[in-house]
């Protein structure tokens, strides 16, 4: 069994936790197994692998490092991160209630919504943010508290350590959604969290070059998640295991660069004329500036923001920028830019969480802070043009 390597330093773990030089020939990086089966020596005995929907050391690997990040027991991986959110709710028993965050990933509320419901769950969604909503939503059957902070793409800010003391005080348990802030930034379970999910797909795997997600629990709870993996099946192969470890190596340095560019780029937009609200919770007028700084070594790297002359102004932009590539996701190293209204959050449109049609999102990547802002500053020429 590989070290998990819990008492080092949080790089020092993304390098070596789970991954201990490999025994027949020394290779210092974890080899991708590329195999469905493992030869057993005898008749009922196996090398701890028999099947690579079971298990698989590449995967191992990947789950011993998520879990030494998040200070868990143990991580279970998944194919993405809504089959690592569908085991979660997989725990759950008909008439079981989730309290969710009325601005959860899009979705998350669809899976819940329009999967788990047909089949006896029930969910309902509240401000978060305030805790007499969240008195009031819990139900005798709320067994999970589901939270995600920072939001997307308004980048509200979640008391995770109060909403766990609620949650337990309720009997319930607290799931913590941790894609955007990382572990490099915020430990949930730390703060009290029962489960943090993760879509690995984002910031953990970091190259926007594959899909994945896992869940960083106790070991009892893992336990029954590792057997609805290999149950239900929605099992990350093994080379998008290894990207994802590859890309966790570096995670807590890009962290820092994403926050750092980020924090730059927000302070412009701020300044901008044609910028009429910046969302970043490390500016000192976010409205929750003082719980980020408490909660969150740093601010990450999204930044929201409204465009002055509306929404064409705002598709304007969006589509101008060079550097800052029009799409969907975020996480990777290259920055991107879209129109939450339009693209990620065009399914809430006419809902209480539809969000202003002038509002742009930026997943600001850790190329050149000064070719970012430079391509944003006449991106944002645009707004008054035509
Ligand atoms: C992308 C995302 C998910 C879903 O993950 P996939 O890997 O796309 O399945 C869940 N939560 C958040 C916050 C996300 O950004």
């Amino acid at each position: 069994m590989s070290h998990d390597r819990h008492d080092d330093g949080f790089a020092t773990r993304a390098i070596h936790a789970g991954q201990d030089p490999e025994p027949v020939t020394g290779a210092v990086t974890v080899p991708i197994f590329q195999t469905s089966t493992f030869a057993q020596p005898r008749v009922g005995e196996h090398t701890g692998y028999e099947y690579a929907r079971t298990g698989n050391p590449t995967r191992t690997a990947l789950e011993t490092c998520l879990a030494a990040l998040e200070g868990a027991e143990r991580a279970v991986a998944f194919a993405s991160g809504l089959a690592a959110e569908d085991a979660v709710f997989r725990l759950l028993s008909p008439g079981d209630h989730v309290l969710m965050a009325d601005d959860v990933y899009g979705g998350t509320w669809r899976q819940i919504a329009k999967v788990h419901q047909r089949f006896g769950l029930e969910v309902s969604a509240v401000d978060l943010s305030d805790l007499d909503a969240v008195r009031a939503g819990l139900r005798p059957t709320t067994r999970y508290l589901w939270a995600e902070t920072p939001s997307n793409p308004l980048l509200k800010i979640l008391d995770l350590a109060a909403l766990a003391e609620l949650a337990h005080d309720h009997g319930a348990r607290l799931v913590a959604d941790n894609t955007f802030a990382t572990p490099a930034l915020q430990l949930p379970l730390a703060l009290g969290a029962d489960l943090v999910v993760h879509s690995t797909t984002k910031y953990l795997g970091g190259h926007s070059d594959v899909v994945g997600g896992a869940v960083c629990t106790d070991a009892a709870t893992a336990e029954e998640l590792a057997f609805l993996q290999n149950a239900v099946g929605a099992v990350p192969g093994p080379f998008d295991a290894w990207l994802t470890l590859r890309g966790a190596k570096t995670l807590e340095v890009r962290m820092e660069r994403h926050s750092t560019n980020a924090d730059r780029i927000a302070r412009f937009l701020a300044e901008h004329d044609a910028v009429t609200e910046v969302a970043y919770p490390g500016l000192p007028d976010h409205p929750s500036h003082d719980l980020a700084s408490r909660q969150m070594s740093r601010f990450g790297g999204m930044v929201s923001f409204r465009v002055a002359g509306g929404v064409d102004a705002a598709k304007r932009v969006a589509e101008a920028t060079r550097l800052f590539f029009l799409a969907e996701s975020l996480g990777g190293v290259e920055s991107l830019i879209e129109h939450p209204g339009i693209m990620t959050h065009a399914s809430v449109a006419g809902t209480a969480l539809e969000v202003p049609d002038d509002l742009l999102r930026l997943s600001v990547g850790i190329e050149t802070v000064d070719d970012l802002l430079a391509d944003l500053a006449h991106a944002l020429e645009r707004a008054e043009g035509q």
